[in-house]
């Protein structure tokens, strides 16, 4: 009876759990967006903070001098709130493209996006980039069109350039009641209601127009239809001004209304569905303690079913040990508080001294392994020159500390020389020296190394081990003892490709 009664509890926790990230393009307006959301959600506070006065964000995770220094966002953090007897878990991402890892594997833990878009800049480069990441998991799209209180485009030609740039289906969820300056408000296409900042007298001009667009619209574009909706080939539109705040409630009500609520995640064996009654968790993220003193970090971790509480123990499934709970943390706006308990859809912070990493699996015994948390082969590859070689040891263990945070990727040269260290984009590169300086004090400097492309390599066993005595100098193991081909162009990488019909290589690697 008891076991009955909890399992109907999760159910309906997780049922109310709306887990979300926001894409966007530069300048598109996520930050405003995000702070007007969580003012609607009643974390005011955090509203302030998110932008500070001026032009740049002080968020928490300010706390790297790297990061203030150049007013770029490098951590992904979590704002929890509540709306419309829903909980919000809203995953921030870096703003800056040279943290886009972090940023896919952030959207490996949402169940939805929302997509800002500039009124007078359409789809650009980024968010094509973004989407199609979400399209790999067929995450939902919500798109929000931000700026309607300047000068846009049109908005159908607005509904066809998504429609044809990113091959979705568009359905307008809300229809905007006047342009530009005189932008007032929001006309509810499914519920037919008008929301305007003032009211218009009959006969107002902008009514006039809303009338004729919005039939036009209906008689031209697809209706609501959740199950495509779900599947992410229909996206509904919205549009607003964040700044102005028109719009930013119309989004969070269609959130609560019709979701989605936490997926189903696939692992190794099976997909696990969040209304499941046993826990288990997905680590997508780790981040440094913010005291450069204390070596502790906290792994963020989906949880993808069940009920979490204080104190559980869980299996950590890749060491098979057990792993005890004793002060997971939620992250409601700025005030970390102690979670008593956290649902599937919910991201929880989990305090360890390095024994999570990206891409661990927790369980409350079950032999399971979550997949399609991504790394991306590096483009970017230099060799760490260390000027002390008394720290080479610390060196090393600093760097393999780095690597499991995702700051970058690590490759150990099988033939034993010095470590090569791949990133996407070259900020890392500022991130890891500034890190190895401040936090283990060991000065670095990077050299060019001969190689510009990175691929997993598989095959069978006895082929692998030809492969790489062949290419003893261009093999790398990665972190996790995966062997890798580093070579010096992409030419001389598809000579290997092509000679090598035994075996595959990889640009993506799945974690799990
Ligand atoms: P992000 O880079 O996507 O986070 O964008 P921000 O939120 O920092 O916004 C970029 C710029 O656009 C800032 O100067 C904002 O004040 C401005 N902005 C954001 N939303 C709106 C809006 O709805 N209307 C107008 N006019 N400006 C906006």
């Amino acid at each position: 009876m008891s076991d009955l009664s909890k399992s109907g509890d999760v159910a309906q926790e997780v049922a109310r759990r709306r887990t979300f990230a926001i894409i966007s393009h530069p300048d598109a307006g996520k930050t405003t967006l995000t702070e007007r959301i969580l003012r609607a959600g009643g974390a005011i506070q955090m509203a302030g903070n998110v932008r500070a006065k001026g032009e740049r964000r002080r968020t928490r995770s300010d706390w790297m001098g790297i990061e203030r220094d150049r007013g770029i966002s490098v951590v992904t953090s979590v704002m929890t709130f509540h709306y419309g007897g829903c909980v919000f878990n809203l995953l921030d991402t870096p703003g800056h493209e040279d943290f886009s890892e972090d940023t896919y594997r952030t959207l490996t833990a949402v169940d939805c996006a929302v997509m800002v878009i500039d009124a007078a800049k359409g789809i650009e480069a980024r968010t094509r980039k973004l989407f199609e990441i979400c399209r790999l998991r067929d995450i939902p799209i919500v798109t929000f069109i931000n700026k309607m209180d300047r000068e846009a485009q049109d908005c159908f030609a607005l509904l066809d350039e998504i429609s044809n740039a990113l091959a979705l289906d568009v359905t307008p969820a809300t229809w905007p009641v006047g342009r530009a300056k005189d932008f007032v408000g929001t006309y509810d296409v499914r519920t037919k209601k008008l929301n305007t900042k003032e009211p218009l007298e009959e006969g107002d001009p902008r009514l006039v127009a809303l009338e004729e667009e919005c039939g036009l619209a209906e008689a031209a574009l697809p209706e609501f239809e959740q199950e495509f909706f779900d599947e992410g080939h229909l996206t509904p539109v919205f549009f607003g001004s964040a700044m102005k705040e028109i719009g930013v409630t119309d989004l969070l009500d269609a959130l609560a209304a019709y979701g989605p609520p936490p997926r189903a995640q696939p692992t190794e064996t099976r997909e696990v569905s969040a209304v499941e009654d046993k826990v288990t968790a997905l680590v997508f993220k780790i981040q440094a303690n913010m005291d450069p003193n204390h070596r502790d970090r906290m792994a963020f971790a989906r949880v993808c079913s069940g009920r979490l509480t204080r104190g559980m123990r869980l299996k950590h499934v890749r060491i098979g040990k057990q792993f005890a709970l004793h002060t997971p943390q939620f992250f409601f706006a700025q005030d970390r508080q102690l979670v008593e308990e956290a649902f599937g859809g919910d991201v929880v912070g989990l305090p360890n001294h390095g024994t999570l990493r990206i891409g661990d699996t927790l369980t409350e015994g079950e032999e399971l392994r979550f997949t399609g948390v991504p790394y991306f082969a590096p483009e970017i590859l230099r060799r760490v020159r260390l000027d002390d070689a008394m720290k080479a040891k610390k060196l090393r263990q600093a760097l393999v500390q780095l690597a499991e945070e995702g700051v970058v990727q690590l490759f150990q040269p099988q033939d034993g020389s010095p470590p090569i260290v791949g990133v996407v984009g070259v900020l890392q590169l500022d991130v890891l020296q500034s890190r190895l300086q401040a936090e283990y004090k060991v000065p670095v400097g990077f050299e060019s190394s001969p190689y510009t492309v990175a691929r997993w390599v598989k095959g069978d066993k006895a082929a692998l081990e030809k492969f790489a005595q062949v290419n003893r100098t261009s093999m790398a193991d990665d972190l996790d003892g995966d062997p890798v081909f580093l070579s010096s162009s992409g030419f001389m990488m598809n000579r290997a490709v092509e000679m090598n019909e035994d075996l595959t290589f990889h640009d993506i690697k799945q974690i799990g």
